[in-house]
């Protein structure tokens, strides 16, 4: 059985369509299925669509999370709840086109514990979401170690294997693409066009990239921690040149100025870099606190799936 994770935030309008051309497509490949809508703390009318279509069907099941916690994390409650040999994630608003779910599944028949969906173009999304998106896989491919692939988002198929050694990663901060990547196991690839979304509008807000983003670069490299400490032997090597210099000129060259700029560059210079590098590490430690507080990732308020 392959079960299907849709996490859902304010879909409304589309969801009731965006279903039955899924559930039409899985028909048609005679798969055997299980939705499980994840709302993730929809503010629209999203859940009674979701409950509609689940007394319909007896193949689809519901969470409702307690609160917004975000897709990383409704995508992981729904992983925690699949009973699938498969486990499928894909957007619900229809711009991961059901069509490519067969070639998907076709693939992993060829033996692969993993088949991403990779996309080859990325119709009606604004230049500045693919512009950061590109930049910001550049950068994280250059300082991980493991490699991330480049243009997927999280649609993807993977085995029971996967699915168990993911549920036992236990981190508060997700990025799924990155953690299936860790994993290893045999993985591979298959391309699509990434549509524009059927109705609605995007949940992803840029203040919900930016920490994906970050949670991104502090789960898989330690690298800014690294030019925190790199920058500092810098300047502290240039600071040392600069005092000998400093008592040179003020003893045996006898000339010296006022200084007032060059002690100002110094200060702003060294003030930048000093808080460059607390920030880094700040970044890291409000981590480590958020593991260690051991909360639980996601609180669910009712579902209809037997634990
Ligand atoms: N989503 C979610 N919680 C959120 C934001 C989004 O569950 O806080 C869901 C949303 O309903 C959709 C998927 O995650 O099914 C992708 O979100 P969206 O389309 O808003 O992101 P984009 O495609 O613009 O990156
Ligand atoms: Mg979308």
């Amino acid at each position: 059985m392959l079960s299907v994770i849709l996490p859902i935030y304010n879909e409304q309008d589309g969801l009731n369509a965006f279903t039955q051309e899924l559930v039409g497509v899985l028909q048609q490949h005679s798969v055997a299925y299980e939705l499980i809508f994840v709302n993730d703390g929809s503010t629209d009318n999203s859940l009674s669509a979701i409950k509609g279509i689940c007394a319909a069907s007896p193949h689809a099941k519901y969470i409702n999370l307690s609160r917004n916690f975000g897709h990383q994390v409704a995508v992981s409650a729904g992983i925690d709840y699949a009973k699938g040999d498969e486990v499928l994630l894909m957007d619900s608003d229809g711009q991961d086109p059901p069509e490519v779910v067969p070639t998907l599944l076709k693939q992993m028949e060829q033996g692969y514990d993993v088949v991403y969906a990779k996309r080859e173009s990325r119709a009606k999304e604004s230049f500045l979401k693919k512009f950061t998106a590109k930049v910001f896989y550049k950068l994280l491919n250059r300082i991980t170690r493991i490699d991330i692939p480049i243009d997927t988002g999280d649609f993807r198929v993977m085995n029971r294997k996967v699915t168990n050694a993911l549920k036992q990663m236990p981190e508060k901060q997700r990025y799924l693409r990155g953690q299936i990547a860790w994993l290893g196991f045999n993985q591979t690839y298959i391309t699509y066009e990434r549509k524009g979304r059927n109705t609605g509008e995007t949940g992803y807000t840029y203040g919900k990239m930016i920490t994906l983003a970050l949670d991104a670069i502090t789960s898989f490299s330690n690298w800014p921690l690294r030019v925190a400490t790199l920058s500092g032997f810098a300047c502290a090597a240039l600071g040392l040149v600069l005092i000998m210099y400093t008592l040179y000129s003020r003893f045996v060259l006898g000339v010296y100025q006022p200084g007032w700029a060059s002690l100002m560059i110094t200060i702003v210079f060294l003030g930048g870099i000093q808080l460059l590098g607390i920030g880094m590490i700040g970044e890291y430690i409000s981590r480590i606190s958020d593991n260690v507080k051991n909360r639980p990732l996601y609180l669910v308020d009712e579902t209809n799936i037997d634990a």
